[in-house]
């Protein structure tokens, strides 16, 4: 059966981590957990949150393949239209800008920000508050580098993208042969590493780690 601590409520120790309930906005104060165990809201019995195992190293594992992936996704081309002798390739930042010179500036600027600078922000933020974690050594703005991790997370709208990209692959198929290339598949794969190292990173974790060093 899962350990399911039952925290105090607000108002207890000030080292303790402030977390507010999901389901019923209850606010409680978190204790050091141990491994592997859970919280639970003391009103509604929801997990407030679940001690990680092997947190930093597993978001560490998944970003560094992520950041891999993404290389490719952006250096390689995504895809190749061949219709007759004609063979057209396009990479993600060569759609970007064929999006801009078809005055489609809002929706370049779009997929410019939530496929391309927010994947690659989120992967050098979690880094840059992982490594020095790992090698316990400190860095400053390590804070607002999570904090914005935190806030970008939302708007990171790579699934849209490749569901378009599969639907355009599927239209013009018809008019021409469609060959995904190699980015194609890294930027698919990137979804779910990215993903994985999201789902790894233990916030209550982090922000006791960040708390305790300033
Ligand atoms: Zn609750």
């Amino acid at each position: 059966m899962e350990m399911c601590a039952q925290p105090p409520l607000d108002g207890a120790k000030k080292t303790m981590h402030q977390i507010a309930c999901h389901e019923c906005d209850l606010v409680h104060s978190i204790p050091p957990m141990p491994t592997r165990a859970a919280a639970c809201c003391v009103r509604c019995g929801a997990v407030l949150f679940r001690n990680k195992p092997d947190s930093i190293d597993r978001t560490l594992a998944w970003t560094i393949a992520g950041l891999v992936l993404y290389c490719v996704a952006v250096t390689f081309p995504f895809l190749a239209m061949k219709s007759g002798s004609i063979v057209q390739k396009t990479s993600l930042l060569s759609g970007v800008r064929n999006l801009y010179q078809q005055d489609e500036t809002i929706l370049a600027i779009l997929v410019l920000l939530t496929c391309i600078l927010i994947p690659l922000i989120q992967m050098l933020g979690l880094l840059y508050v992982f490594i020095p974690m790992k090698l316990n050594f400190r860095v400053k703005y390590a804070v607002p580098a999570f904090r914005l991790f935190q806030h970008v997370k939302p708007w990171s709208m790579m699934e849209i993208y490749m569901l378009g990209i599969l639907i355009a692959m599927v239209k013009l198929g018809k008019m021409a042969t469609i060959v995904p290339g190699l980015a194609v598949i890294a930027f698919g794969l990137l979804i779910f590493v990215l993903n994985f190292a999201i789902t790894a990173v233990d916030t209550h974790m982090v922000w006791e780690r960040l708390g305790s060093e300033s």
